[in-house]
């Protein structure tokens, strides 16, 4: 059996219905939730096909937090969306003790890129000549690439010969766009230059190595999208008054934490920055994916007197504020909220990301020095299947 497909246009209400109506006969359950959004299906040309509906994941907001970044800068209100109850909670926490601490600096430290095809010749030594030809034709090659974008830059490379193959890791600048599309295209002009060019065996235009949505020790060291570090110094009265613990003892459980990452094989030594980045890509209309390699982060603490530096990195944060999802109607709405919609607006995208992070990282420290991390969780986050009949 198949489902239907609309020849006219497979983005209609109708067509959306006509599948839903199939697969409600099907599963014998009524499917009124998926297909009844109020959105327009015909938005979602270029994001989804054999669309039959919208999943409606719950929207929370999380501030004021206090952002003195170079691109973000004022008091925001972050929309996280989520079904882990506890959550949304902890991180308006964390923000508040950032805010009444004096804020989060952050700044983005490097803003590439990669798409990673490889080459085969016959040996190691044709390795090497192709290798060394591909330096001398930079240049070149960049021009083509970018004579597919208006935005993006082919920035540089780095080879890697492994005997008769060379992978070519290459760095693009893609504006305020995530960028996949963008530099899978201007890789794919490279790649088919160079076959004219230069007598290669085969190649593929991904080697694996860009590392796309997996998490990997190469985007941690090199960085991939945008590499972010954000700080707070937070005050005594606010770790006691809010936090309800001091700053020794988060500085401890951090230390001794890190030691458990180690032990554990962790990549990145952190609470939990998956939970802050997921519910931010989901409200904002990032790609999901690029989780794996978002929410590797490294966390230091210092007790200084009473107080408690914190500083979190995040080397391989994946956002864009155009293209991908973010024009889909909830999706834009969300990034509106911390003005982040459009042109302009990635690297403070990116800043707002990581201040929210570290609200979640302080938060969820706390909770588990304070010792109430099973209670918030007993409050907030318990979903027992008889209890939403
Ligand atoms: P896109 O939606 O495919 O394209 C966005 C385009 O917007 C850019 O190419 C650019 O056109 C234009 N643009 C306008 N203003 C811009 C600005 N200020 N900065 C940058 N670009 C601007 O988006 P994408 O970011 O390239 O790709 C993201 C999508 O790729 C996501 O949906 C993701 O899921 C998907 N993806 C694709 C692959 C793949 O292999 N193709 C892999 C992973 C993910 P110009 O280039 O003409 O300047």
């Amino acid at each position: 059996m198949k489902l239907s497909k609309n020849r006219s246009n497979d983005y209609s209400k109708e067509a959306l219905k006509s599948r839903i109506e199939q697969l409600s006969k099907l599963s014998g359950y009524s499917l009124d939730y998926l297909s009844n959004s109020g959105i327009d299906p015909n938005l979602t040309k270029g994001n989804i096909e054999n669309i039959i509906g919208f999943s409606q994941v719950p929207v929370g907001i999380v501030g004021p937090l206090k952002i003195n970044g170079e691109h973000a800068k004022g008091d925001f209100w972050v929309p996280l969306s989520t079904t882990e109850g506890a959550l949304v909670a902890s991180y308006n926490r964390g923000a508040r003790a950032i805010t009444l601490s004096g804020g989060a600096n952050v700044i983005v430290t490097r803003d590439i890129i990669q798409r990673a095809p490889y080459f085969v010749l016959e040996n190691v030594f044709k390795a090497k000549a192709f290798a060394g030809w591909f330096e001398q034709n930079f240049e070149t090659l960049k021009g083509i690439a970018e004579s597919t974008t208006s935005h993006g830059k082919l920035e540089g490379y780095r080879a890697f010969i492994q005997g008769k193959i060379v992978y070519i890791r290459l760095d693009y600048f893609t504006g305020d766009a995530m960028g996949m599309n963008m530099i899978t295209k201007a890789t794919h002009e490279i790649c088919c230059y160079i076959k004219k060019q230069f007598p290669i065996k085969r190649y593929a235009i991904e080697s694996n190595m860009a590392v796309d949505k997996k998490p990997s020790a190469i985007n941690t060291i090199l960085g991939r999208g945008k590499s972010v570090t954000v700080e707070t110094l937070f005050k005594e009265r606010v770790i006691s008054r809010f936090l309800r613990t001091t700053a020794q003892e988060i500085d401890l459980a951090y230390k001794q934490q890190v030691t458990g990452s180690q032990l554990a094989g962790v990549l990145g030594s952190n609470g939990h920055v998956a939970n802050g980045v997921a519910a931010i890509f989901l409200a904002c209309g990032q790609d999901m994916a690029n989780i794996s390699e978002s929410c590797v982060g490294y966390v230091y603490t210092e007790a200084i007197g009473n107080d408690l530096y914190v500083s979190l990195y995040l080397p391989s944060l994946i956002v864009g504020t155009v293209g991908g999802g973010v024009s889909l109607p909830t999706q834009r709405e969300c990034l509106s909220i911390i003005d982040c919609y459009g042109s302009g607006k990635a690297k403070k995208f990116a800043e707002v990301v990581a201040a929210t992070v570290l609200a979640g990282e302080i938060s969820l420290a706390a909770s588990i020095v304070a010792g109430d991390f099973v209670t918030a969780h007993e409050k907030f986050g318990r979903n027992r299947p008889d209890s939403k009949k």
